[in-house]
């Protein structure tokens, strides 16, 4: 890696390198229960705040509430957010990111904002023309496909009311997590395609599928889960498997991991979030706005499919954009206040925070290209 990732590196209140924000406001004393939070698990200057429980718009990898907990460091507040089937190891990418963020703070962004797409869930086809028609200037659509129960003639639907809705200078992309075969693949492919596809979102499960799908269609091929779920996000290159990559900061260790992966792979980049409030979501949208190029709209509009957030002002896109940032959002404590988990719920995330940890403190540790080993629902990106 060009930068060594050295997060236990920074005593207590020295700035980040690069400058960065000032150590954050206190949040209200009675928000930070420290003995169900150990703080002295984490590396000095960084202590665990809150843990936060909001209700989602919808139910969603099996998931009605997120949860996660927030942490302060001097480079700024940081969320650490693993879905709740992730065992330590799993975590441990999670808290790398995490501990950038507090420790660090990101690369300085070459952008000003970062255009993001709207995101069209299995729904019938009038649905997915209102959801098309609500947005605030957002002109790229991501339309689940390939849902289990469905058929193709219900994607067949669904997308053409969704280019009908955005008219011919829109953008339409689908991401069907893997669920077809190679040769469902070609045929919904073509079938959508009559409708104008930007790309097709991890179409098939494996890479070697993928590849096959490559030299069948014409319509461009994105790796998602072929990358985070893959010990070796390389093989998707070295198998001309796909012509973008889809780059999620916490399941891939921060964002300076995930430049380097980036730089690597040498295919251009959709930054997708993985469902976190504002303050994790900024880890992807200062991603985006570091990459050296980025000819996509992100999967970064996501804080609206939580029905609150812990910062005043969310992350939510406007004109079809996000801000760029450097820093994440400062969680305001009214906010906070009105999702602060149960106290069993805090002790729960305490005990995953100490189990993670104690893997990222094994002698084995040597980064993303270990921990890229994440056994990914089938169904876990909305984006
Ligand atoms: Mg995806």
């Amino acid at each position: 890696m060009p930068e060594e990732l050295r997060l236990d590196a920074l005593p207590p209140g020295v700035a980040p390198p690069g400058g960065g924000a000032p150590p954050p406001a206190a949040l209200r004393p009675d928000l930070l229960p420290s003995d169900l939070l150990p703080s002295d698990l984490l590396p000095s200057g960084v202590t665990a705040h809150a843990v936060y429980a909001i209700p989602m718009r919808q139910r969603f990898r099996g998931i009605t509430v997120r949860e996660g907990l927030l942490l302060r460091g001097p480079a700024g507040w940081a969320e650490f957010c693993p879905f709740p089937d992730y065992d330590p190891g799993q975590c441990r990418p999670w808290l790398d990111a995490a501990l950038e963020a507090a420790q660090l703070g990101w690369p300085a962004p070459v952008r000003d904002s970062v255009p993001v797409n709207g995101t069209v869930p299995a729904v019938d086809a009038a649905t997915a023309a209102a959801i098309v028609r609500s947005w605030d200037g957002c002109r790229t659509a991501k339309v689940k496909v390939a849902e289990p129960g469905q058929t193709l003639a219900d994607d067949v639907a669904r997308v053409e009311a969704v280019r009908d809705a955005l008219g011919p200078t829109g953008r339409v992309r689908v991401d069907a997590n893997g669920g077809w075969t190679l040769d469902e693949a070609v045929r919904a492919v073509r079938a959508l395609d009559r409708f104008g596809l930007e790309y097709v979102e991890q179409p098939c499960r494996t890479v070697e599928e993928l590849a096959a799908l490559r030299r069948r269609v014409d319509v461009p091929v994105a790796a998602d889960e072929s990358i985070r779920r893959s010990e070796d996000p390389m093989r998707v290159v070295r198998a001309e498997a796909a012509d973008i990559a889809v780059l999620k900061v916490q399941p891939l260790g921060g964002v300076r991991a995930c430049l380097e992966i980036a730089e690597r792979i040498g295919l251009p980049v959709v930054v997708s979030s993985a469902l976190e409030s504002s303050v994790g979501l900024a880890a992807g949208v200062a991603l985006a706005a570091a990459l050296p190029e980025l000819p996509y709209a992100c999967g970064l509009g996501t804080v609206t499919l939580l029905t609150t957030d812990v910062v005043a002002r969310p992350l939510a896109p406007v004109g079809g954009r996000l801000p760029a940032v450097r820093t994440a959002p400062a969680p305001e404590a009214a906010a906070l206040a009105a999702v602060a988990a149960p106290e069993e719920t805090v002790r729960h995330w305490g005990r995953r925070l100490a189990a993670t940890a104690a893997v990222r403190r094994a002698p084995d540790w040597t980064g993303w290209e270990r921990t890229g080993r994440l056994a990914v629902g089938e169904e876990d990106d909305p984006r």
